[in-house]
């Protein structure tokens, strides 16, 4: 697999802190498991902030001023960075534990002309939105801009939008000042894992007024 786009590095810094959150490190896991380079990027941050803590509980001044509380959190955040989305079972992949099934046995909704979702749940609670998104060959969606980050991993087939050429393994890292209207492969269509901080704002107005229904 070719990978040509990849998370930024603000965003992984912050999966290997466990401070991304919960919505957006699905999809940096999902990530991880097929892009070594990643993967070795996340390790080698994991590597640092824990020499950072090490070094931190190595002085002795500071000793008397971490709480029982900051010593537990310090210990929570070490147990985050590993557990969070890796699979119990090393022949399952991330997608299939977050699916709960394969994806060849996802039960899709449909959700316009060409396009399929399949929400998933996360913990109670959490904040955004994780679907999964089917589109036919060739099939424009609609303009849109976002609230927060959106970050796109493309599971199969590719799309195209303003900021370029998305292929199976590729990730698209957008910020909140980003509008795009995604097209998908003339011959492949696409299936992604689309996780976002937000709701879509959506230019169109038929878009908008059906917004509530898909829950986009
Ligand atoms: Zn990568």
């Amino acid at each position: 697999m070719k990978i040509n786009h990849h998370p930024d590095a603000s965003t992984l810094m912050s999966y290997a802190a466990g401070s991304l959150p919960e919505v957006l490190s699905a999809v940096v896991a999902a990530h991880i498991e097929v892009c070594p380079r990643c993967a070795a990027e996340v390790a080698e941050m994991e590597r640092i902030g824990a020499s950072l803590f090490e070094r931190i509980e190595a002085v002795p001044m500071l000793e008397p001023a971490l709480g029982a509380n900051e010593k537990s959190s310090t210990q929570e955040l070490a147990q985050l960075l590993d557990t969070r989305f890796a699979a119990e079972d090393p022949d399952e992949s991330v997608l299939t534990r977050l699916l709960g099934r394969e994806l060849s046995d996802v039960h899709w909704k449909r959700l316009g002309f060409g396009i399929w979702h399949h929400p998933i749940q996360l913990s109670p609670g959490t904040q955004g939105d994780l679907r999964l998104i089917k589109v036919a060959p060739g099939q424009v969606m609609p303009e849109h801009g976002h609230g927060g980050s959106e970050l796109t991993l493309v599971l199969e087939g590719a799309y195209s939008d303003e900021t370029g050429c998305y292929r199976t393994g590729d990730v698209s890292d957008l910020g909140d000042d980003v509008e795009h209207r995604p097209i998908s492969d003339p011959s492949e269509g696409c299936i992604c894992l689309i996780a976002s901080e937000q709701k879509a704002r959506f230019k169109d107005v038929v878009a908008r007024i059906f917004q509530p229904l898909t829950g986009l």
